[in-house]
């Protein structure tokens, strides 16, 4: 490595928060990101000047570098086209855009053109499952992408060599019902300037008057989670909100973070309030990149109004900030505890339960974590408060949702419905009622098949998550158990045995059925397996990654067995 190359990197590493990392873990990542858009990868000699510059031993830096997708230890090209490949853009067309890359660039999925200015990947679910096939090149999205698109797309790369871009291509925001959250029927700040006129403990009980349950998927009671943290000692505490929506067929968040930034953080900044925090912190998906900057702006427009920073709202005692933190493509740091570590600096691997992050969480600090869409219903709350919010949805599930709908309907998009409507109400709203299945909550959710389309979608029933994939009558079932599989299979994190091993297993018993080679017997080992994970995994992504293979297999054994090879 030359003089110069190491005096750059030293350069580069200087840029980011002007080089103040000595001992400071928590900008690594950081670091890394920038010194991966700055030369397309981080070398062994890049490594090292990190190690150095933030107090680690090299292997402690290429640890991290081997975790995260979007980091990488060989150099990319200079544009890096990743293609969706989770369900909903494979029901769009996928396999033909990807048939075209490689025609188009002359390389094969996962290697860089000779010339270095293409590298050619895979990317799971980036949150444009209504708009599919979709594909990154480098921070910039494109949606509806089609074979002809390809050309021009990488027609285009080649004329402007070097310039590097962000933002959207061809994107409709797809907002196809609105309800009390996406009419703005909360006045802005309203919410705030409540809770500020109220003691801290009135706040918290506002929330478990409504009772608000967490819209990221388990629905744990909110009132619950910021009483522990209010009631928790530490000289600092964090709201941390989780913007890491990774879960296949979600993007409901997507439209919050673009159009409803504010009441995002004003929803944090209640927490902020409730808990006693000081400092929030949005972790914001490396696949949602291209917002960063106009959060940026929404974060600094509120400090300028004092809506974020000392004395907000006049109220001396009242100090918040919000800071942003990039993940950087790993699904498994929407775990809460995974994506602590994530901001601490670490690989993003789920921590043991107990304790849990309300009590010690970033930097072992009580820390609440909440979802995008919890926060904004927690600003609706406090502004219309909980008997208003209660008139909609259902005793256990109170208020509405959203829900990100895609697959085979004619009108995927984002849908605001109260808690409690029925599955054949969806699909009659989005127009897929043909639908032979539904998949509930993304990859980890439910398969639910047409005898249970009455069900209610609701806590009490049929788990809401944030998304609903329409599975048509033409659909092969086992299509959909192999593409989430494979998703599971990558995207675990390979710390516990039952979620490694047993994520393989099952994808391997799936490309069996597809055989034809899969007896009874087998199957019957399978589903053991499946209930095996469901206990010893150690977070979500192992407990709940059979879900849909063993919907599949209880409800379409008839079109899973006996079958035949697929031409
Ligand atoms: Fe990692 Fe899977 Fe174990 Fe979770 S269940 S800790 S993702 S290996």
């Amino acid at each position: 490595m030359s003089a110069i190359i190491t005096s750059q990197i030293r350069d580069e590493i200087k840029r980011v928060n002007g080089g103040a990392f000595a001992g400071n873990r928590g900008n690594l990542l950081p670091v890394l990101q920038h010194l991966q858009a700055r030369f397309g990868g981080i070398s062994g000699e890049a490594m090292q000047e990190v190690a150095d510059a933030v107090g680690l031993r090299p292997v402690e830096v290429e640890e991290i570098v081997s975790f995260y997708s979007f980091l990488r230890k060989d150099t990319a090209g200079r544009f890096i086209i990743r293609l969706c490949r989770t369900l909903s853009c494979e029901m769009q067309g996928k396999k033909q855009v990807a048939n075209q890359l490689e025609s188009e660039l002359g390389i094969r999925f996962g290697e860089t053109t000779p010339d270095k200015l293409f590298t050619l990947e895979y990317t799971n679910c980036m949150g444009m499952c209504d708009q599919g096939p979709a594909m990154l090149v480098n921070d910039r999205i494109f949606t509806h992408v089609t074979p002809e698109k390809v050309h021009r797309i990488v027609t285009e790369c080649r004329r402007q060599f070097g310039e590097y871009q962000t933002g959207l291509v061809d994107f409709n925001p797809n907002i196809r019902k609105v309800g009390p959250i996406l009419t703005g029927i909360s006045e802005a700040e309203a919410g705030l300037r409540r809770a500020l006129r109220m003691p801290r403990s009135e706040v918290i009980g506002e929330i478990r008057a409504a009772f608000l349950r967490g819209r990221g998927g388990a629905g744990f009671p909110v009132s619950t989670k910021w009483q522990i943290a209010a009631a928790a000692k530490g000289a600092n505490k964090y709201v941390v909100c989780n913007a890491d929506e990774g879960e296949p067929g979600t993007f409901k968040d997507r439209l919050l973070l673009l159009d409803f930034a504010d009441k995002v953080i004003e929803g944090m900044t209640i927490a902020g309030y409730a808990i006693g925090a000081t400092q929030g912190l949005i972790y914001l998906r490396g696949e949602y990149a291209f917002m960063r900057e106009e959060l940026e702006e929404s974060i600094s427009n509120r400090r300028k109004k004092s809506l974020l920073g000392q004395s907000i709202f006049g109220k001396e005692d009242m100090v918040f900030d919000v800071d942003i933190r990039m993940g950087s493509g790993a699904y498994v740091c929407g775990e809460e505890t995974a994506l602590i570590e994530s901001m601490e600096g670490k690989r993003g691997e789920p921590r043991n339960r107990p304790p849990f992050p309300v009590n010690t969480g970033f930097m072992s600090c009580p820390t609440a974590v909440n979802n995008v869409e919890t926060f904004v219903n927690a600003a609706l709350v406090l502004d219309k408060g909980p008997e208003w919010y209660k008139q909609n949805g259902t005793a256990q599930s109170t208020g509405t949702k959203l829900f990100s709908i895609s697959g085979d309907c004619i009108s995927p998009g984002i849908f605001e419905f109260p808690l409690g409507i029925s599955i054949s109400e969806v699909l009659e709203e989005a127009h897929g009622e043909d639908a032979k299945a539904v998949q509930i909550g993304g990859a980890s959710g439910q398969c639910v098949p047409r005898s249970g389309f009455e069900r209610c979608i609701s806590f009490e029933d049929a788990p809401p998550g944030g998304s609903i994939i329409v599975i048509g009558p033409d659909r092969d079932m086992l299509d959909v158990a192999e593409n989430f599989l494979e998703f599971f299979a990558e995207e675990s994190c390979g710390q516990c045995i039952p979620c490694r091993k047993g994520t393989q297993v099952l994808l391997e018993g799936v490309r069996l059925l597809r055989r034809g080679d899969c007896s009874l017997e087998y199957l019957a080992r399978l589903r053991k397996l499946s209930a095996s994970m469901k206990i010893a995994s150690k977070c979500g992504l192992g407990q709940s990654a059979p879900n849909a293979f063993m919907g599949i297999v209880d409800h379409f054994q008839d079109e899973l067995l006996g079958r035949r090879p697929k031409e």
